[in-house]
């Protein structure tokens, strides 16, 4: 749906979540469908996808489907759509099998966090032993 200069403006100011994809966000883009990804779990509020550089046997992004450019801001947001990313982070863990095993849910948050997508998502890895401290 196109959008008016007003709106992007709108959208790209407000601080707290929008119901609608924000114009040149690529995971808005991969939770409309307009660009490809493969799903691992497709929920109403939030979606689940394999990173296309993965760090480890299973890394998978649960993203929610509106847009919010960090999890601060999703957690701001409330309605318990946090809590269902995280639930579907766990549900990615048992469909891939390594939730006995054990996994990493990470938030990389703003720049030092080396967040390099502003749509809020959680890395969901797995499937071989976890260093610490990360890189
Ligand atoms: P972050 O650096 O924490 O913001 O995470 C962004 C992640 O998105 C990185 O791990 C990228 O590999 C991943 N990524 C970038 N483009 C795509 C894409 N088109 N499909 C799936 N994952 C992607
Ligand atoms: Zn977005």
């Amino acid at each position: 749906m196109p959008h008016s200069p007003c709106e992007v403006l709108q959208q790209k100011a407000a601080p707290g979540h929008y119901d609608r994809d924000v114009p040149d966000c690529l995971f808005c883009a991969i939770a409309t469908g307009d660009i490809p990804a493969t799903i691992v779990l497709d929920g109403k509020r939030t979606l689940a996808f394999r990173d296309i550089s993965p760090q480890a046997p299973t890394h998978v992004l649960v993203i929610p489907r509106d847009h919010y450019p960090d999890v601060a801001a999703l957690a701001e947001a409330g309605g318990g759509l946090l809590d269902e990313l995280v639930g579907q982070a766990h549900q990615v863990a048992v469909a891939e099998g390594i939730d006995g095993s054990g996994y990493r849910v990470v938030f990389n948050t703003g720049r030092e966090g080396g967040q390099t997508v502003a749509h809020a998502h959680a890395h969901v890895l797995g499937g071989r032993s976890m260093t610490w401290p990360p890189g």
